[in-house]
């Protein structure tokens, strides 16, 4: 037998009502008691695959499969197993031209990693003499404005911001000659716009290679990918990646946490978008007036001021990259000083900082009973510990978490503080989709439960739909002036923001918005009548 046997699931994280026939062994298992993988995703020329799940499911462990780098043992993993024998798995399925060509020659792969923060531990020099050496095709000096990396190619790579870093990873794994590309998430610290220009540079190379993808931005995986394979399982133990499917409907079936095809609920909650933007929370009260000020630094100016947080909402604050968001949540959480006015209030601040620093050996448990006193009560232990699945890295030291972790981690801290106020400065970042979910339902009944206000800095417009009452929007010329406006209604905020970034937004049949394609006939119709993002 394979070992684990999903059919009688030892495992209550999914009910698997049946299962395909292929699935009765994995393609994959690393050892006795490791971790099992079943299914595979499909590279096609011309296509991107993307690949939709939580981390730990098996997607690094199958793009090793797909390159060549790991052979897969079909479960029997006390020995090496003939490819003649893979190839007769996979006879008449969708990879088994796939696996014949892996079988017979080497594949070279280009790979953009999920955490970027090695590449200046590994790299020295600038970004110009960094991409020279990716520059396998050619290609590189058309790339290079697409992802607006002009203005900073003579900067050192141990300088760059982590949406710089982001970019310049993004061009090295494009401009290289590969027989596959993967790209495990590129939104990371990118705003929407530049999520956008790398999804399109993306899908150019696509044309002419294959292309797979992680990403947990789903307005951004729907514009990126053709097909995608969900991923589920219980992360860590085993892991089940579907067959392709359309990526508008592998996007809802994800959503709403059931897979049709396969017949599998995989979790109990569906999430859901609300056509209409309604005014809620009218009957709060103002709890924080954001006080007028600006700070100025050599090259950048940010002013802000007027409008009110209130008790019990969650304001979401969104705007393009170098406009003060972060300024403005340092302004306000005492780490930054402004240069004129000054934030004076009695209320506490808790802040959870974009670029989260690991400075300690202490463990999880350690770091987390600095922030709280109530660790070990039961409501602690269901809201924050539970709600972010912490459990397993309670005994970790936080300088050796991933990044996923260490977010989870610091947003557990920014939770755990008493406060009146919370400013979470991008939480979205490096959690999976699942989390993405979790986090968002937890934070709103952070916000609901004790009444007070939490501001969340974010780009995954599913995150800041789903999470924010109101918005506070951030305009004016990237790296030189910002302004901060509002907190406004949905509607009207979202519509600020994204005539900004002459983006809109259309509506599939289940209501998710899906982004238009720039110039198509709704582009050009919702721009004109002013709605963005919600219809009348
Ligand atoms: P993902 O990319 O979806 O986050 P991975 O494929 O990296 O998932 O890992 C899935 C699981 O397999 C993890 O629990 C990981 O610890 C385990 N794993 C990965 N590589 C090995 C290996 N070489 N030996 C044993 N276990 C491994
Ligand atoms: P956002 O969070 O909207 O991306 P930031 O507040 O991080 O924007 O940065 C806004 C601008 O201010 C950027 O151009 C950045 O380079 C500049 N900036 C931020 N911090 C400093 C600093 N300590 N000294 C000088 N310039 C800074
Ligand atoms: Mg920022």
């Amino acid at each position: 037998g394979c070992g684990i046997c999903i059919k009688k699931c030892p495992f209550d994280a999914i009910d698997i009502v049946s299962l395909p026939e292929e699935l009765e062994h994995p393609t994959h298992r690393y050892g006795k008691n490791g971790f099992a993988l079943y299914g595979l995703p499909v590279p096609v020329e011309g296509k991107v695959t993307g690949i939709l799940g939580a981390n730990g499911i098996g997607k690094s462990t199958a793009i090793k499969i797909l390159s060549g780098q790991l052979r897969p043992n079909l479960g029997n993993f006390d020995s090496e197993v003939a490819w003649e024998e893979i190839l007769k798995r996979y006879t008449g399925t969708e990879l088994f031209d796939y696996l014949q060509t892996v079988s017979k020659k080497s594949i070279k792969i280009a790979t953009k990693p999920q955490y970027i923060d090695f590449i200046p531990k590994v790299f020295s020099g600038t970004v110009a003499a960094l991409l020279k050496t990716t520059d396998e095709r050619g290609r590189l000096g058309g790339i290079i404005p697409l992802l607006k990396l002009d203005a900073i190619l003579d900067h050192d790579i141990a300088t760059l911001s982590g949406g710089e870093l982001q970019r310049v990873a993004i061009a090295a794994c494009l401009a290289r000659d590969a027989d596959l590309y993967f790209l495990d998430e590129i939104t990371p610290f990118l705003d929407i716009y530049q999520r956008i220009a790398a999804a399109k540079l993306i899908r150019d190379l696509a044309a002419e290679r294959p292309v797979v993808i992680v990403e947990h931005d789903l307005a951004i995986l729907d514009m990126l990918a053709d097909t995608v394979h969900v991923g589920y399982g219980k992360p860590a133990v085993f892991g089940i990646i579907t067959r392709p499917k359309g990526v508008r409907v592998g996007i809802n079936q994800y959503l709403e946490g059931f897979l049709a095809e396969e017949n599998v609920r995989f979790r109990d909650t569906q999430v859901v978008f609300e056509k209409r933007a309604h005014e809620k929370g009218s009957n709060r009260e103002d709890l924080f007036l954001i006080p007028a000020m600006t700070k100025k630094y050599d090259m950048f100016q940010l002013t802000a001021g007027g409008g009110t947080v209130r008790a019990g909402e969650v304001l979401g604050v969104v705007g393009a990259n170098g406009m003060g968001k972060s300024t403005f949540a340092k302004l306000l959480a005492g780490v930054e000083t402004p240069t004129t006015g000054s934030v004076e209030t009695t209320l506490k601040i808790s802040y959870k900082p974009q670029y989260i620093k690991a400075d300690t050996s202490d463990t999880v448990e350690m770091y987390l009973r600095q922030c709280t006193n109530k660790f070990d009560s039961s409501m602690y232990q269901h809201e924050i510990i539970e709600a972010l699945t912490l459990n397993p890295i309670l005994q970790s030291p936080v300088d050796s978490l991933s990044g996923g972790e260490l977010q989870r981690v610091a947003i557990a801290g920014c939770l755990s503080r008493d406060a009146d106020l919370y400013i979470l400065d991008e939480p979205s970042a490096h959690l999976d989709v699942e989390q993405r979910v979790r986090i968002t339902r937890m934070i709103k009944r952070h916000a609901e439960g004790k009444e007070v206000g939490i501001m969340v800095i974010d780009h995954d417009i599913y995150v800041i739909d789903m999470i924010s009452e109101r918005i506070l929007v951030f305009d004016g010329e990237p790296g030189v002036q910002g302004t901060a406006s509002g907190p406004f209604p949905m509607r009207e905020g979202m519509n600020r923001f994204l005539h900004e970034l002459d983006v809109t937004f259309r509506r599939d049949q289940s209501g998710r918005p899906r982004i238009n394609k720039p110039d198509s006939f709704l582009d050009r119709e919702q721009k004109s009548l002013g709605e963005y993002y919600y219809y009348s």
